[in-house]
């Protein structure tokens, strides 16, 4: 029933390293296969060997009402007839700007890029351009993205100096980067005390990247007073939680003020879109106002500009949507639950918003450690076998799910029932062991 995908996989495999074109998509450490996508339509996915999916990844996040939404659909369609790119100003820009900025009281501007990456990338040299200082701190688990000063894996636990992830960068590049520990403010604070030379702080306030791990509001506290007392800017990457957890991200959730955001995934709907905003006052240092360059051909694309934009509209005109998504992420994390603990599996679950996760684990995970202590085994087994019943999950721990707006509690409530099976597996092999 995979056939046509093992196919097209080889043949991807010849032209494309791992047959992919980001790492994450190629399965690895699981049991089977990418399946190749033919369509998506509301809730579902459709790959070529015509096997459907009821679809819990939405490419990571961005298609909060699902595929092929009528709304989002007739506006890119119009605006493709227009002209695909002019490199030069239009409309759309100023309004989709209009958009985000209107969502809090603190930031005044915004500029567009064409992928998280470059959103982070772009912020974090406007911090260091801001404060004139090199080093920024960075926590374990955390992703923004692969630019260079970015790729940096974890070290003792305590403040440390991190070491590059990934072959091809120069350790040099990432001497400036300070890894601390997620949810532990004494590392924080000791950073603080080591280093002097600190621009910035950068994390994901609700980390969608080692699963679902949301800061504490202590923690994020702690951020902005050590940001404070240490002229240093506290960037908020919100690629995956902007317009997810809330309409205003983790701001709707929790009170505390970053100096910079960055944006992608939602703003974009499934367009190549990032951002990033903050006040005037820092935004007037870039380029050409100012001396931190930071600039793209195809930066606020008309065509991505009008997908992000009916997206934001819709999003902002339905009362209580992201309550109702949470009522729905709920419904399926602690129908997971149930049906796992009464196979005497332990599993650990989190929501915000639209956003949810959960852990093959006796504890709560709270860090990119404690990920580590769960069992990739049982995840692998619920992996593939829910992808054989017809339900595509992120293919990692490590990753967050999704719940757009055309998944029902009945599709939620049968996803659990074919779920209870699979955990009967699951606790086969646990107790084997
Ligand atoms: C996805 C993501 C990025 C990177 O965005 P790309 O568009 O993949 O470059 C950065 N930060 C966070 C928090 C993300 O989830």
């Amino acid at each position: 029933m995979f056939e046509k995908s093992l196919n097209a996989y080889s043949h991807a495999k010849k032209v494309i390293p791992a047959g992919v074109n980001s790492p994450v998509r190629a399965f690895k450490g699981l049991k089977g296969t990418p399946p190749f996508i033919q369509k998506g339509k509301g809730a579902y996915l459709f790959d070529i060997d015509g096997n459907k999916y009821l679809d819990f990844v939405q490419s990571w996040g961005p298609l909060i009402f699902g595929h092929c939404n009528k709304d989002i659909e007739e506006e890119v369609i119009k605006t493709v007839k227009l002209g695909l790119s002019f490199g030069a100003p239009t409309l759309l820009e100023t309004q989709l700007a209009n958009e985000i900025i209107s969502m809090y009281d603190y930031i005044d501007k915004l500029r567009f890029v064409s992928s998280g990456t470059e959103a982070v990338m772009s912020a974090i040299r406007l911090a260091r351009g801001v404060t004139n200082k090199n080093d920024i701190v960075k926590f374990e688990g955390c992703y923004h993205g692969h630019s260079d000063s970015l790729l940096v894996k974890a070290g003792s636990g305590l403040a440390t100096f991190g070491s590059p992830s990934s072959a091809g960068v120069p350790s040099d590049l990432i001497k400036h980067t300070l890894l601390c520990e997620y949810n532990n403010i004494k590392n924080l604070k000791q950073c603080f005390e080591d280093s002097h030379d600190i621009a910035c702080i950068i994390i994901e306030p609700i980390a969608g990247n080692m699963g679902l791990i949301p800061a504490s509001h202590e923690f994020l506290k702690a951020c902005r007073e050590l940001c404070d007392k240490n002229n240093a800017l506290l960037i908020f990457d919100e690629v995956m939680s902007g317009f997810r957890a809330s309409l205003r991200g983790a701001s709707g959730i929790i009170d505390v003020k970053a100096d910079i955001i960055t944006f992608g995934k939602v703003i974009g709907a499934g367009m190549p879109v990032g951002a990033f905003a903050s006040s005037s006052k820092i935004m007037n240092h870039l380029s050409p106002d100012g001396s931190v360059y930071q600039a793209g051909t195809l930066s606020g694309n008309p065509v991505a500009m009008s997908a992000g934009l009916a997206s934001l509209k819709k999003l902002k005109s339905i009362d209580n949507i992201y309550e109702n998504l949470n009522q729905k992420a709920l419904r399926l994390v602690n129908g997971l639950k149930k049906v796992a603990n009464k196979y005497n599996i332990s599993l650990q679950i989190n929501t915000r918003g639209s956003m949810f996760g959960f852990f093959f684990c006796k504890q709560e995970p709270k860090n990119f450690k404690d990920v580590g202590l769960c069992d990739f085994e049982a995840f692998a087994i619920f992996h593939h076998e829910m992808l054989k019943k017809g339900y595509y999950f992120a293919c990692s721990q490590y990753e967050a799910g999704f719940i757009s707006s055309v998944i029902t509690n009945d599709m939620i409530d049968n996803c659990i029932k074919d779920a209870s099976l699979v955990m009967l597996q699951i606790q086969g092999m646990q107790n084997a062991k």
